[in-house]
């Protein structure tokens, strides 16, 4: 088969695109018309679309990219991985790289004596701790631990499981009927959703497995907020009461809050870690459930007993995604990635507290290191302020997605002060022309 004639325009790649291309979370029918981004190429913290225009990536290709696109020492990382080999399987066997990968990880994550099992995706990461969680209490021979706790707006994926702890909305209602019921406390925004999180808990240790959290900010739900002192509350709820804890810090992990991950702020140790996302740097679709010594010790017995965790991905422990996330790792420390997030945090609070939170089309403005929500204010509905906010952004060079009516910055985690200055500014222009039309 020949290759079909090239396109030139990105108007031309974007109709190809339409024509054999199924996008997540976008609407088919109106993809060409809200004039999409086609890649051609990356360069540092920007993408370069088919014409050659440049974006500054201030989404960071949807949260996985932290050191930037194209970077020297991770292609580095990953031409020498590859000829060494691309990928054998974990199941029953090793691989050097995963073993290397897995002790350095060992070191950092808030997670005691932890075991690495790894995936692909995000929510991948989140079924395996459900599935770990769950049998954890079966093979303890725990009747009655079926139940998960979670939180109002929580997001952990788009499988089914991941989807039952989430907490609904966009178009998730449809799948209700397939969706497992969960206990639900309040969402962040609710000031008594930590003191009925610890209720719930203490009221319902028996049913629970475990609680499911994403610590300090809950990202999909548009960069909602909560206080350190109030995550560790619910920690030590699940530690008085024997639940397990899982944080999900697919989004928050890997430096977003200034600390490698975001339990770290609350000083708390999960019995679950769910990893993903900003793990290979943005190169490569990896993800890992940490379990805690004592969480995998529940697991071991005879050869092929009940006891065995009977799960597994094809990918699982993939080589070149295990050279770039262990290459990552040096890079955050060697670069002291976490100082410049803790820098361009704060200068980002100030520069929207300055310059976009006092116009009338805002209602208010987040930030938890380089995760941040700008709430949108439109007089009545139907306006589509995100989208159209996100579109001027675009036109103006910097690539943003809004989540509803709050738009999304998450810039790289190597974001320079004067690339912020450029994202506010354009944001600044494309949401001051909002209009009621
Ligand atoms: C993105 C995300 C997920 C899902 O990860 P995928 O790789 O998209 O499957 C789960 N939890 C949180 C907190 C996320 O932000």
């Amino acid at each position: 088969m020949g290759r079909s004639i090239p396109a030139v325009t990105n108007e031309e790649w974007a109709q190809r695109d339409a024509n054999v291309v199924w996008h997540g979370f976008t609407q088919m029918d109106s993809y060409v018309d809200n004039s999409p981004i086609v890649v051609d190429r990356t360069d540092g913290r920007y993408v370069i679309d088919t014409e050659g225009r440049r974006y500054f990536d201030a989404i960071s290709s949807l949260w996985v990219t932290t050191l930037g696109h194209r970077v020297p020492e991770l292609d580095d990382a990953l031409i020498a991985q590859l000829q060494r080999g691309a990928h054998t399987t974990m199941l029953g066997n090793g691989n050097t790289i995963v073993v290397e990968l897995s002790e350095a990880l060992s070191r950092v994550v808030p997670v005691d004596s932890p075991h690495f099992l790894y995936a692909s995706d995000g929510a991948s990461a989140v079924e395996q701790a459900l599935k770990i969680a769950f049998q954890y209490w079966v093979n303890l021979g725990v009747e009655g631990r079926t139940t998960f706790l979670a939180f109002g707006g929580a997001y952990h994926g788009d499988t089914i499981g991941a989807l039952s702890l989430g907490g609904g909305g966009f178009g998730t209602s449809i799948f209700d009927p397939l969706r497992f019921p969960v206990l639900r406390a309040p969402e962040f925004a609710d000031p008594t959703c930590f003191d009925v999180a610890c209720q719930m808990v203490a009221d319902h240790a028996s049913e629970l497995a475990a609680v499911i959290i994403e610590p300090l900010v809950q990202g999909a739900a548009g960069m909602q907020l909560c206080e350190p002192a109030d995550l560790a509350r619910l920690a030590a709820a699940c530690r008085a009461h024997g639940v397990l804890l899982i944080c999900d810090e697919i989004a928050t992990g890997f430096g977003r809050t200034g600390t490698l991950f975001a339990s770290e702020l609350a000083d708390i140790r999960p019995d679950l870690l769910c990893l993903g996302k900003g793990m290979t740097a943005g190169y490569l679709p990896m993800s890992a459930t940490a379990a805690s010594g004592a969480v995998f010790e529940a697991f071991l017995g005879p050869d092929l007993s009940e006891k065995t965790l009977y799960h597994g991905h094809s990918y699982s422990g993939n080589a070149l995604g295990a050279a770039v996330a262990l290459r990552h790792l040096d890079l955050i420390e060697a670069w002291d990635v976490l100082a410049n997030v803790r820098a361009r945090s704060e200068e980002l609070e100030q520069l929207l507290d300055d310059r976009i939170a006092p116009l009338t089309q805002v209602r208010e403005t987040r930030v938890r290191g380089l995760m941040s929500g700008i709430d949108l204010a439109p007089p009545k509905e139907g306006l589509r302020w995100g989208r159209r906010a996100s579109a001027g952004a675009v036109a103006r060079g910097v690539l943003v997605r809004p989540i509803g009516d709050t738009v999304i910055l998450m810039p790289p985690l190597t974001v320079t002060s004067e690339e912020l200055h450029t994202t506010v500014r354009a944001l600044h222009e494309s949401i001051a022309e909002l209009d009621d039309a």
